[in-house]
C-alpha cells in the first residue's frame, strides 16, 4: 500500500489525485456492453470533472421540447455540487469547514444554511447510531492519515488524546455558525457531504421540469422518474474483490432511490503489513476493516451516504437500528476474497432483481451476474 494510495483514500472532498477507482456501483449495465441503444437519446449527461476528487455524472431527461432546460438544469447541478464541496471540504483550505476547524476555542464561525443543515443531520445521526457515525472524529482521523503517511501506527496514548478532541459535546451548534469548546477539535464531512451534494443536485434536475434524473459521484447514486425509452434505473452492485469492474452481485431497478457504497477495500493503508481502512470507529478511535463494501439504498443520497459508512462500523448488528418505516435497505459484505459473506436486510434482497449467491465459506467467490468488462466505464477516474 502506498502512500498516494492513503492520500486518494482520504480525499472524499476537495482535491483531485490519480489513482482509477474502480467503480463499485454502475449505472446502466447496459453501457458497459458497448449498447448504447437503452441510452437515453433525448437526455442530457455531462461528465464534470475534478468534483469532490472522484468522478462525476449528471443526466437529465427532458420534458417534451425541453431540451435546452434540461441543459441548463445539468449545469445548475454541477454548480450545486462545487458549492457544497466549496463549502464543505477539509481539504479546501478556505473552505468554511476548514475555517472552523482551525477557529481557536469560544470563537463562533458563521456558516451556511447547507453545511449547518449538514451538521445538524450528522449530529441526529449521531445519535441514532450510537455513536458508530460521528462528524467529530476528525482528530483521530487525522492521527490515522498521519500514522499511514509514516508507516507507523498511533500508540494509544496519541489515539486517547485524539479522542479527547473528538465527540458532540465538544461542540455548540448555533443558529447560523458553530463555535468548539476544545482545541483540535474538527470535523470531517466526508462520510455525509457527498450525499448531501448529490440530493441538491437531483432536486435542482427536478425542479427544473426534467422527468427524469440521475446524478452519481464516485459510485454514489441518487436518481428520480425515469430514464428515456426505459420504465427505470438500473443500478448494478460491484463485488468490491473484483479489481477489474466486470464482476457484479445483482441489479437495482429504481425510479426514486438514491444508492451509495461505503467500501475500506479501495481506500486504505498498510502499516507493518496490516490493512488499515479510512474507516474511524468513533468509540475505539481505531480503523475498521471488516466490511469491504457496504451499500444501502435509502430515499436521499445523504442517508444512504451516512448510513453506508455507519454500518462499516456496526457490521450487520446495526440493522436493528434501521427504522422500520425508514425505507433504508443494506448490504454488508463482510470477509477476504476468498471466504466473503453476504449480509442483507430483508428488503434489500426483495430489490435485488438478480440474487445475490449466499456465499459459503470456501465458497469461491462467484457474480449472480457478469455483464462483462469494459474498461470506458471508469469514467473519469480521479
Ligand atoms: P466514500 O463515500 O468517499 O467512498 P465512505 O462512504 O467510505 O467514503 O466514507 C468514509 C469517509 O467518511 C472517511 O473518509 C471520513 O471522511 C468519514 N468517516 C470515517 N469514519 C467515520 C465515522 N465513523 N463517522 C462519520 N464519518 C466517518
Ligand atoms: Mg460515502
Amino acid at each position: 500500500m502506498t502512500n498516494k494510495r492513503l492520500i486518494g483514500g482520504l480525499v472524499i472532498m476537495g482535491i483531485t489525485l490519480t489513482g482509477a477507482m474502480v467503480i463499485r456501483s454502475v449505472v446502466d449495465p447496459s453501457r458497459r456492453l458497448g449498447n448504447h441503444r437503452g441510452e437515453t437519446s433525448g437526455a442530457v449527461t455531462t461528465n464534470p470533472v475534478q468534483i469532490m476528487g472522484t468522478r462525476c455524472s449528471l443526466t437529465a431527461v427532458p420534458a417534451k421540447g425541453q431540451r435546452r432546460r434540461a441543459q441548463r438544469a445539468v449545469t445548475a447541478a454541477e454548480r450545486a455540487l462545487r458549492q457544497v464541496e466549496a463549502h464543505m471540504s477539509t481539504y479546501l483550505r478556505f473552505s468554511e469547514l476548514s475555517q472552523l476547524n482551525r477557529a481557536p476555542v469560544g470563537e463562533a464561525v458563521k456558516l451556511s444554511e447547507d453545511t449547518m443543515d449538514v451538521l445538524r443531520l450528522s449530529r441526529t445521526l449521531a445519535t441514532q447510531t450510537g455513536g458508530a457515525f460521528d462528524v467529530t472524529h476528525l482528530p483521530v482521523f487525522m492521527l490515522w492519515a498521519q500514522a499511514g503517511k509514516a508507516g507507523r501506527l498511533p500508540g494509544e496514548a496519541d489515539i486517547a488524546a485524539a479522542r479527547a478532541k473528538c465527540g458532540w459535546d465538544k461542540w455548540k451548534l448555533l443558529g447560523d455558525g458553530a463555535v468548539k469548546s476544545v482545541d483540535g477539535a474538527g470535523f470531517g464531512l466526508g462520510g455525509v457531504a457527498k450525499g448531501w451534494a448529490i440530493d441538491r443536485a437531483t432536486e435542482t434536475i427536478a425542479a427544473a421540469g426534467c422527468t427524469g434524473a440521475l446524478v452519481e459521484v464516485g459510485g454514489d447514486i441518487r436518481c428520480f422518474g425515469k430514464p428515456d425509452h426505459k420504465d427505470k434505473w438500473v443500478v448494478a452492485v460491484q463485488n468490491p474483490f473484483d479489481q477489474e469492474g466486470n464482476d457484479f452481485f445483482g441489479t437495482l431497478a429504481v425510479n426514486d432511490a438514491a444508492v451509495c457504497t461505503s467500501g475500506n477495500y479501495e481506500r486504505f493503508s498498510i502499516i507493518d503489513g496490516k490493512h488499515y481502512s479510512h474507516i474511524i470507529d468513533p468509540r475505539t478511535g481505531k480503523c475498521v476493516d471488516f466490511a469491504p463494501s457496504v451499500t444501502v439504498v435509502a430515499p436521499t443520497a445523504a442517508m444512504a451516504d451516512a448510513w453506508a459508512t455507519a454500518l462499516s462500523v456496526l457490521g450487520p448488528e446495526g440493522f436493528s437500528l434501521l427504522d422500520a418505516g425508514s425505507g433504508i435497505e443494506a448490504m454488508l459484505v463482510v470477509g477476504g476474497p476468498t471466504d466473503y459473506r453476504i449480509h442483507e436486510t430483508p428488503g434489500f434482497a426483495k430489490l435485488l432483481d438478480k440474487p445475490i449467491p449466499r456465499s459459503q465459506a470456501k465458497e469461491k467467490p462467484q457474480s449472480a451476474i457478469n455483464f462483462g468488462g469494459d474498461a470506458g466505464a471508469k469514467r473519469n477516474p480521479q
